[in-house]
């Protein structure tokens, strides 16, 4: 038996082709190719409706909105992600500039970059890229899990 303090994320591989296939062109461009969107255009840049973001590649949960702030930064801010294990951080040196890159931890897809300018206590900020992210309301959550029960 697995101990369940050691959560293994189940990698999912899709080909260039799958990914296009499911994701909008600005999803698969931010995603699977590393883009950045425009800061200030992303659909969740000024939205503090309470709930959760979900990977837009493969809907693993991310982060909560009890952890999202406003860095005035132009994109999307949280301080933690929902559970650590759902985010993989790489060395990113790309434009001259050593950053940490964040990605989904299964499906690889990029999300943003971590910074250490963000507010207590992590003192971390994930800039994260709407296109990345699927936002669901507590509303949504529960009115799911009802009809999940049904079932
Ligand atoms: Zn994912």
């Amino acid at each position: 038996m697995q101990k369940s303090d050691k959560k293994v994320t189940e990698k999912i591989f899709k080909s260039d082709e799958e990914w296009k296939d499911i994701l909008t062109p600005e999803q698969y461009r931010v995603l699977r190719e590393k883009g950045t969107e425009r800061p200030g255009t992303g659909l969740y840049d000024q939205f503090f409706v309470k709930g959760k973001y979900y990977c837009a590649g493969c809907g693993l949960e991310l982060f909560e909105s009890g952890s999202k702030f406003d860095a005035g930064c132009g994109w999307p801010s949280f301080s933690v992600p929902s559970d650590k294990t759902a985010i993989g951080e790489n060395l990113d040196m790309s434009y001259g500039m050593v950053r940490t890159e964040v990605v989904c931890s299964r499906c690889d897809g990029h999300l943003g970059h971590v910074f250490n300018d963000g507010p207590p206590p992590t003192g971390l900020r994930y800039c994260i890229n709407s296109a990345s992210l699927v936002f669901k309301s507590d509303d949504e959550i529960e009115q799911e899990r009802l009809r999940e029960k049904k079932d």
